[in-house]
């Protein structure tokens, strides 16, 4: 629910601070990285985009190398992944090997959306991919970027990142309410409001009349 959240507010999922306008960051794998360079060399003078959905949401360029330099899986070519998992239908067995390499690309944007695989996160165009075997090649270009960063310009992060597991319940039910269910709550809002009025126009006009 977290990371959903964090996706529907462009927030960043490793951090959980708000995105600022531009592009967006992620992790890839050694065939994702493969194919996106392809991309990103090829200059195919229109925008390339990759329907297919994502389970993970996107984050701030520092946050996504630094996740890459310290998730044991994406850090280095022969790591194995720890558990086993399920995207989409597609298995991803235990142990499975990493590969040679990994790269943190950026994208002009994303949105979560619902494809035929399912609902999930569909990644813009790629813009720049950093290419990486092991994660402490990525220690320079995270060194650039602490260097540049302001830590006055981040604003706190919301109650329902933390462990207020309430918050995150009603944050969540926020986020999925449909522009229908909001057009109802509106009115029911709405209707409660006038009600109110009529109400104390009723006990003002009694008054006068008294
Ligand atoms: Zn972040």
């Amino acid at each position: 629910m977290r990371v959903f959240l964090c996706v529907k507010e462009r927030r960043c999922t490793v951090c959980g601070l708000e995105i600022p306008p531009g592009p967006i960051w992620r992790v890839v794998d050694t065939e994702e990285t493969e194919m996106l360079s392809q991309v990103l060399a090829a200059d195919l003078g229109h925008k390339f985009h990759n329907q297919a959905p994502n389970q993970e949401g996107p984050g701030h360029r520092a946050c996504m190398i630094y996740s890459a330099m310290i998730c044991p899986f994406l850090a280095g070519p022969g790591a194995r992944r720890g558990r086993a998992g399920n995207t989409y239908g597609m298995e991803m067995p235990k142990g499975d090997v990493r590969g040679g390499k990994a790269g943190v690309v950026a994208y002009d944007g994303y949105e979560f959306t619902s494809t035929p695989a399912g609902p999930g996160v569909v990644y813009g165009h790629p813009l720049e991919l950093i290419e990486y075997e092991s994660g402490e090649d990525l220690l320079g270009e995270l060194e650039k970027l602490l260097q540049n960063e302001d830590a006055d310009d981040l604003a706190p992060c919301p109650p329902w990142l933390l462990d207020d597991e309430a918050a995150v319940e009603v944050a969540f039910k926020r986020a999925i309410r449909t522009p229908e269910d909001v057009a109802r709550l509106n009115a029911a809002r709405h209707a409660e409001q006038t009600r109110r009025k009529k109400q104390k126009q009723a006990k003002a006009s009694r008054r006068r009349n008294r």
